[in-house]
């Protein structure tokens, strides 16, 4: 049997996990390629307008896999963590790939975690046995998801950080804020790590170590239910105190409900820390000569700043 996996929203967090896991049990995977004008195009034909542009994506790439593999899996993530939750559309993720694509309801394999039972292992090992795998195998899946594994977040950002030679020796350190799948996918964020590693270092949420979790967002009057939020609060305050940035890019897209009011109150948690901050919004029009003239402007106003001082 061979099982796709879409290379879209959590895929840049949990995507090894996922693939390392069917492979153990004796599944064949393929993970859906980089995000391109086609399916691109494919998501945005199935999906009503009021949807974000991660989400029309990742219907593209379920879109692609159809016709190539025998299941694809669908992470139905609700909470990855006791205290928060991801966000209302992936709650909803299982029915809108249903409703856009009815004849693929067979083919879909939903992997549910949360409300209750948010340790991601053991939603997969629920679903193999449910699908027949043997209790050994899945044992033998645990025991190999023990060893420590790097997200393909992790892995394209240490990428950067070995391969932008010109820009080591930059003074310039820029933090980039934002959902994985907006700071990685490069083409829905028209390959802004690329065009920012030409010009400064650049430091995202996945290069910082595991203790920086919790610190940032603990600070805040109340609690924020988001994780994907409170994972931007934390690296805030780790970039500024621990890796001294001189300003803050934030990666958005269109029609995002979570960061209408996330987004507003680390903006103001940066403006009154006297930090430069750009944000930068992306839908399926967005086009590059905007986005280079406001990407320039923002580091030339960085350097000037930091000459002034
Ligand atoms: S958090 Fe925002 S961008 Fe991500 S799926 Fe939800 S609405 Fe879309």
């Amino acid at each position: 049997m061979k099982i796709g996996i879409p290379r879209a929203l959590l895929y840049f967090w949990y995507g090894n996990l996922w693939e390392r896991f069917w492979k153990v049990i004796g599944w064949e995977v393929e993970t859906s390629p980089p995000t391109d004008h086609q399916i691109l195009k494919s998501g945005v034909e199935l999906a009503i307008d009021e949807l974000c542009l991660p989400v029309k994506v990742f219907l593209g790439h379920v879109r692609y896999l159809a016709p190539r593999v025998e299941r694809i899996m669908i992470p139905h993530l609700i909470k990855v963590e006791r205290e928060a939750y991801i966000c209302p559309k992936f709650m909803g993720l299982p029915d809108l790939v249903r409703h856009a694509l009815p004849s693929l309801k067979p083919q879909l394999e939903v992997i549910r975690v949360g409300p209750k039972q948010t340790d991601l292992v053991s939603c997969l090992e629920k679903a193999a046995l449910n699908l027949g795998t043997t209790k050994s195998l899945v044992y033998k899946a645990r025991k190999e998801l023990r060893q420590p594994l790097k997200s393909p977040g992790q892995q394209m950002s240490e990428w950067f950080q070995v391969n932008n030679g010109e820009t080591l020796g930059s003074k310039l350190t820029i933090g980039v804020l934002g959902h994985p799948y907006c700071i990685y996918d490069g083409f829905l964020n028209l390959n802004i790590l690329k065009r920012l590693s030409s010009s400064a270092r650049f430091v995202t949420p996945e290069m910082l170590p595991e203790n920086f979790r919790g610190v940032g967002s603990g600070k805040l009057n109340k609690r924020l239910f988001w994780t994907m939020g409170k994972l931007q609060f934390d690296a805030v305050d780790w970039m500024l105190n621990q890796v001294k940035v001189d300003g803050f890019i934030q990666l958005v897209t269109f029609a995002c409900g979570p960061e209408a009011i996330v987004g507003d109150l680390l903006e103001r948690r940066i403006r009154d820390l006297k930090k430069p901050f750009l944000r930068l919004y992306f839908e399926e029009h967005s086009g590059e000569a905007g986005l280079i003239t406001r990407l320039e402007a923002f580091i030339d106003l960085i350097k000037y700043r930091s000459r002034a001082c």
